[in-house]
């Protein structure tokens, strides 16, 4: 069945170089389709930590003094080496973390471009002159605001952490990179790649562990590290900003979403359909920006559910490897359990399984892409992130009663609507409480365009010319006895 495994490095990456832990401990890493041990990471604690984040330092007056042409000439050719080993770093992900290769080769090429984007941003970086008196010239220059700890989820092994150092690569900062323990292959690729790309040595660091709290605690109780950025739940990005206030760093989140999708009665309802599939059952379901509550008006909401959930029950669930899988296991069995928790929850309420409902026949951590109808608004799906293939289909009278629905959240992460109404389109879009609204759109995530949240879901964008700005400081010069 299985396509040849890809090799991959199994060691951390301080300082140029390639290590193991101190003491040479390492954890094992599973590949959720199969539950077989892929490989080992370096288990590394504070110590290394330390070292990675003093090279990070040491390399910072060199790379943020580089010319601009040299640094975008480096970032251009990480985005093409990770297009040219594609095939390779998207098996590498699938197998650590389970999506189809389909999906995981777009993941490579969305973090490509980033590098892209930000080989051409980092080379306009201008500051600004602000008439002053006579006898003053004012200017305004950016620069980069130092090292940086990048903390990264499992969900999107290499495109979070892709965006994240490319941006702060561009903007001349070096970074510590912490992947999470479930998937820290893709990341330690994105350091190889760095190494061939002419990334020099301490610019680009990958810690590796399977005890977060410890790096965690480093990275943020070490005054050399001036930004953290995360990518997380909204629960350790809380803890995170506590523990970045000791030393008053700068803080970039990407947390947790409760994202509605709208569909008004003059929606294409065909569009509407392909617009869920996609936004709901992407990664099974396990991504921040998913479609975790679709309102329906009443008047299209039968039509829709069950063109949902046959569109639904055609996406094929399997080992990602496999070629047509659209779904492939769960991250682990805890997700298998919250998700099972979330449906009990709902058909308590008086929800109805219109397709799946279950574990998958595959066993292990495969699931059945599942459609609820007739959810209610106080069920705890609607409340919680779902983070797997479950698409619960409320109902709504009224516009405002919609808008009240989707708001219901203290999460505000992305957003989705249906409609051909202009005047609706502009009304709702800047009625709902997100940092991204897709319209007629689920496929919102882009390198040119600033993605981030409001509320609980995060601070700073990434992504864009905002993205760059995360990474920079102002500094104000005034230079004065101009005769
Ligand atoms: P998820 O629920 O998606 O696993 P987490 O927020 O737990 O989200 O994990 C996101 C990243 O945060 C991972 O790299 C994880 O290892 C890391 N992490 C978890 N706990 C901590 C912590 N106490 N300090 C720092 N990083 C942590």
């Amino acid at each position: 069945m299985v396509a040849h495994v890809p090799s991959f490095r199994q060691q951390a990456f301080i300082n140029g170089e390639w290590v193991n832990a101190d003491g040479r401990a390492s954890f094992a890493v599973v590949n959720p389709a199969t539950s077989e041990t892929i490989g080992h990471a370096p288990d590394m604690g504070a110590a290394e930590t330390r070292r990675a984040i003093a090279a990070a330092a040491a390399a910072l007056p060199l790379w943020r003094r580089a010319s601009v042409m040299a640094r975008a000439q480096i970032l251009r050719r990480m985005s093409q080496l990770m297009i040219e080993e594609q095939d390779r770093l998207a098996r590498v992900m699938t197998i650590e973390q389970g999506k189809p290769l389909a999906e995981a080769r777009i993941e490579i090429a969305y973090g490509a471009s980033y590098f892209d984007w930000f080989a051409e941003e980092s080379r306009r970086i201008y500051g600004d002159i602000i008439p002053g008196s006579q006898d003053r010239r004012l200017f305004v220059i950016r620069q980069p605001i130092g090292v940086v700890g990048a903390i990264t989820p499992w969900n999107f092994p290499s495109a979070m952490l892709a965006r994240k150092m490319a941006t702060a690569l561009a903007a001349g900062c070096t970074m510590v990179a912490k992947p999470a323990e479930l998937t820290p292959f893709s990341a330690l690729e994105l350091a190889d790649l760095a190494m061939r790309a002419g990334v020099p040595a301490g610019v680009f660091n990958v810690i590796t562990t399977n005890a977060a709290a410890a790096v965690g605690e480093e990275l943020t109780h070490n005054a050399l590290v001036r930004k953290i950025t995360f990518t997380g739940s909204t629960a350790i990005g809380r803890l995170l900003l506590k523990q970045a206030s000791e030393h008053i760093q700068k803080c970039s989140m990407e947390l947790g979403g409760n994202a509605p999708l709208i569909v008004f009665e003059d929606a294409d309802l065909d569009r509407a359909v392909a617009g869920a599939v996609t936004a709901k059952f992407r990664n099974a379901g396990q991504v921040c920006i998913a479609a975790n509550r679709l309102l329906a008006h009443v008047s299209i909401a039968n039509a829709f559910a069950e063109k949902l959930a046959a569109a639904c029950a055609a996406l094929r669930v399997g080992n990602g490897l496999e070629d047509g899988v659209a779904i492939g296991p769960l991250i682990s069995m805890a997700a298998v359990e919250k998700v099972e928790r979330h449906i009990a929850d709902a058909v308590a309420r008086g929800a109805r399984v219109l397709t799946g409902g279950a574990r998958h026949a595959l066993g292990g951590s495969f699931f059945q892409p599942t459609v609820l109808d007739n959810v209610s608004p106080d069920s705890l799906i609607c409340h919680e992130e779902t983070f797997g293939p479950v698409a619960p289909v409320m109902r709504f009278e009224t516009e405002e009663e919609a808008l009240n629905l989707a708001n219901a959240t203290p999460f505000g992460l992305a957003s989705y609507f249906y409609s051909r109404d202009i005047s609706r389109i502009f009304r709702v879009a800047e009625k709902l409480e997100s940092g991204m609204v897709g319209v007629n759109e689920t496929a919102i995530s882009t390198a040119i365009a600033p993605f981030g949240g409001v509320k609980y879901s995060g601070l700073g964008r990434e992504g864009s010319r905002f993205g760059l700005e995360d990474y920079l400081e102002k500094k104000y010069i005034c230079l004065g006895g101009v005769e």
